[in-house]
């Protein structure tokens, strides 16, 4: 690298002209435009009728999310971490019991396992998909059982908005008697084979976290299920336990409901849903055009479509990261590590066991991954500076 070699477009530029202004990471600003007056007419009589926790708004949320996913039963709650804690608490998973699950995720997967007394064990992913192995689920079990823990259940993350391979995990839960919990926080309106994220697992929790593909204006989730008896317990659990009536507390539960204002939201977001994934769709095409060569840009799994709740990429190995975004930076593009420590490193699962030999993927990857500006908004010029800022950090 020459030391005097520019490091940003704007050293690079002559004339000065080049744009460094900021691009937004996500925009959540020109979607509110779009859809605000409705929200607001929802707003303006929910609250003229002081309707705030459930209610019809939820129900009809809850109708259209299954709709949506394929699935008998939708339960709207009240975070993506509650919906995959919800099903867990149904299903007794407490201590001696073992989950399998990925170290490359968000803090959310393993903490729920953890937090109800039993053991997360971790497995690798793959890099194509950034999902988990499917190779390393029965090693993971002996793993499990050599520990002295039962395995139970085993829960894929689909990663950055494609679906991870529920066709390889059921199989392999199936033959060994567990049962499955997709954590889709960041896939909802995915599909593989044509079937929807929602419908492919036991069990599926979505989160509408802000910034997700579909995100509330506050937290919010959702659980899907075609199994009724399950349905009826997390609907119980989602209010303290309730039984017939909720002064009859048949089981501990937890505050998990969804709010009627935030359902009115999603309900509004949702009619624009399909055509903000084919803009993300569209998004990753072109970065995909603009980046291959320079970087390894993500690749869908065969069979699948993605929500691009991330477009991720895997610098060459042995870049300085740190230095790469800072260039970016200076040019005016944000840039995030989903990330940098996985969670087999996190201090509250130093005891964890985990896949035997390790989880060498993980480790690369959470070295290597750069997540650029991703939203259905995003301009064919900002996307070009993205994709030029990156280069360009990339040769200094
Ligand atoms: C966002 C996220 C969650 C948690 O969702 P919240 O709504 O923030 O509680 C869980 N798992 C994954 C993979 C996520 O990205």
């Amino acid at each position: 690298m020459a030391p005097d070699a520019p490091t940003t477009p704007a050293a690079a530029s002559h004339a000065g002209a080049v744009d460094t202004s900021p691009v937004p990471f996500i925009d959540l600003i020109t979607q509110r435009q779009r859809i605000w007056p409705q929200v607001l007419a929802r707003w303006e009589r929910l609250t003229a009728n002081a309707q705030f926790i459930l209610g019809p708004e939820v129900a009809e949320l809850e109708r259209q999310l299954a709709e949506a996913a394929g699935t008998r039963h939708a339960l709207a709650v009240a975070s993506g971490t509650d919906a995959l804690l919800m099903p867990l608490m149904a299903k007794g998973v407490g201590p001696g019991d073992a989950v399998l699950c990925p170290s490359f995720t968000f803090a959310a997967t393993p903490e729920v396992v953890a937090r109800l007394g039993a053991t997360p064990v971790f497995v690798d992913v793959r890099a194509e998909d950034f999902n988990i192995d499917p190779a390393g689920i029965e090693p993971a079990l002996v793993a499990a059982r050599t520990a002295g823990l039962r395995p139970v259940a085993i829960m894929p993350v689909d990663l950055f908005g494609q679906a991870a391979d529920y066709g390889a995990v059921n199989r392999l839960a199936q033959q060994h008697g567990l049962w499955v919990l997709a954590d889709a926080a960041q896939s909802f309106g995915a599909r593989v084979d044509n079937r929807a994220v929602g419908s492919l697992a036991e069990v599926t929790a979505t989160s509408f976290y802000p910034a997700k593909s579909l995100g509330a204006w506050g937290d919010g989730g959702a659980l899907f299920t075609d199994d009724e008896a399950l349905y009826q317990v997390l609907k119980s659990i989602r209010v303290h336990g309730e039984g017939t009536d909720r002064y009859d507390n048949v089981r501990l539960g937890i505050t998990g409901r969804l709010d009627a204002l935030q359902a009115s939201v999603l309900i509004e977001k949702l009619a624009i849903f399909p055509e903000e994934i084919e803009a993300r769709n569209a998004v990753a095409a072109r970065y995909s055009a603009l980046l291959a060569g320079h970087v390894a840009v993500p690749r869908l799994h065969p069979g699948n479509t993605s929500v691009w709740a991330q477009y991720t990429v895997i610098l060459p190995a042995g870049t300085d990261r740190g230095a790469v975004q800072a260039r970016m930076k200076a040019a005016g593009v944000p840039s995030m590590i989903y990330y940098p420590k996985p969670n087999h490193l996190q201090a509250p699962y130093a005891a964890a066991p985990q896949q035997p030999g390790g989880l060498p993927v993980t480790i690369d990857l959470a070295a290597r991954v750069l997540s650029l500006p991703m939203h259905p908004y995003l301009t064919e010029a900002q996307q070009q500076r993205v994709a030029d800022s990156l280069i360009q950090a990339l040769d200094a």
